[in-house]
């Protein structure tokens, strides 16, 4: 084919450096996640997830299943149409409603993924509020720095996580400028979580509207799983909520919640939301039941975090640094891209452990990673296993450990 040349010198190139994506070919048990099978050629392997997204298992819950037969079954598998020209089902329009119940804002809008919400949300915004400046945190996701960058608004990068440095771009601003501050709750790769009140006591001194990313934080903290902004009382203190379905809700798709005016005006410019078909309903239906679910039961989150305490406890206990932050998220801090693939791949081969390396661009160089999401679902004996992999395995790359009392 034409061009195929270059794809090829490309796609060479990426593997020369060690950043070609492989995936893993997987089928998730029903009723028994995070086992799941590895199809690697034509050979099938058992594997145990410790990897996943679907922090609470939702994805297999079978008020969620329940939910999406019933809607597959009633009213067929596709929305038929964009949102705007006959796409919009009542599953929609239940689902857009829980959502703004589940952030206490007026209103929310379905997007096709949390990407596309992040993306044509920032992109619409610095578009069309005429001067408007966009206040980034270094960390941002892509989907935000696309979005941004979209949009073509005045952008201006802040130190991750760092107030002064907000402050001091704040200040530099003229105080009639409108301005945005995006940033995310839950950071991803770090699992760090930002000082969400403290941004937004600068963002009420200089008058900036907020935008928070909670993807990695809905379902996952605060009483009713509205996210960080919620268990910290903040919520009302948000202009815009960002989420994903396709995490902790464990179905996809992604949503913004706000005033109604704001969602009604990106409702009405995002092309991003204008020009796309539907989520089909049976997956508006399944969202809504785990966002249901999540909101009235605390066992599964209580169960995550009881089990994220007791990987990391282990972890520390045999001396494997991984990063002491507040959140699920357990990053395994290998920092060499090709122990890191090896580690990966031996976990799976002779162990049939499943954690994807993260090495860069995804993190910075030197600072590659596993990162391990345990889960309400993974086992007593599943956490055993995974602990003497690991700890088999650095002794095999000669990595270091941490003394207790370091880390
Ligand atoms: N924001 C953040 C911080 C993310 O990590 C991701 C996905 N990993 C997204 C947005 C996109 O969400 P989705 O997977 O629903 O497209």
């Amino acid at each position: 084919m034409k061009y195929d040349d270059y794809f090829r010198s490309e796609l060479t190139r990426l593997k020369d450096e060690g950043n070609y994506r492989v995936f893993a070919d997987l089928e998730r048990e029903r009723g028994a996640f995070p086992k799941a099978r590895n199809h690697i050629d034509d050979a099938v392997r058992d594997v145990t997830i410790w990897c996943s997204n679907d922090y609470l298992g939702m994805g297999q819950n079978p008020e969620v299943l329940a939910a999406m037969h019933e809607a597959l079954d009633t009213v067929g598998a596709g929305a038929g149409g964009t949102r705007n020209i006959s796409g919009t089902t009542h599953h929609h329009v239940l689902l857009e409603r829980e959502l703004a119940d589940l952030h206490g804002k007026e209103a929310a809008l379905l997007f096709t993924s949390g990407y596309v919400s992040n993306w044509a949300t920032l992109g619409t915004l610095g578009a069309k509020i005429p001067g408007l400046v966009i206040l980034s945190d270094a960390l941002n996701h892509a989907s935000m720095i696309e979005g941004i960058r979209h949009s073509k608004a005045q952008k201006v990068i802040w130190k991750h996580n760092d107030l002064d440095d907000l402050e001091a771009h704040l200040m530099a601003l003229p105080a009639n400028a409108p301005k945005l501050i995006a940033f995310e709750s839950v950071y991803s790769m770090d699992g760090d979580i930002a000082p969400i009140k403290e941004i937004c006591d600068l963002a009420d001194r200089y008058n900036a509207m907020t935008y928070l990313d909670e993807v990695h934080a809905v379902g996952m903290y605060g009483p009713r799983g509205g996210g960080i902004a919620e268990r910290e009382g903040l919520m009302d203190r948000i202009d815009i909520i960002e989420g994903t379905l396709g995490k902790a809700f464990g179905v996809v798709g992604g949503y913004i919640a706000a005033s109604a005016d704001l969602v009604d005006f990106v409702r009405s410019f995002a092309s991003g939301f204008i020009f796309t078909t539907a989520l089909p309903p049976a997956v508006a239906a399944g969202a809504c039941a785990s966002i249901r679910h999540l909101k009235a039961s605390a066992a599964e989150r209580d169960l995550q975090k009881d089990k994220v305490a007791k990987v990391r406890e282990k972890l520390d206990e045999i001396g494997i640094p991984h990063i002491p932050n507040p959140s699920h998220i357990i990053p395994v801090m290998v920092g060499d891209p090709v122990k890191c693939k090896f580690i990966s791949d031996t976990l799976m081969d002779q162990f049939g452990i499943y954690i994807q390396p993260i090495n860069y661009p995804t993190v910075p160089k030197g600072t590659e990673r596993l990162r391990i999401t345990p889960g309400p679902v993974h086992s007593e004996a599943d956490i055993e296993r995974l602990v003497g992999a690991l700890c088999t395995l650095w002794t095999q790359c000669q990595l270091a450990r941490q003394p207790l009392a370091a880390q």
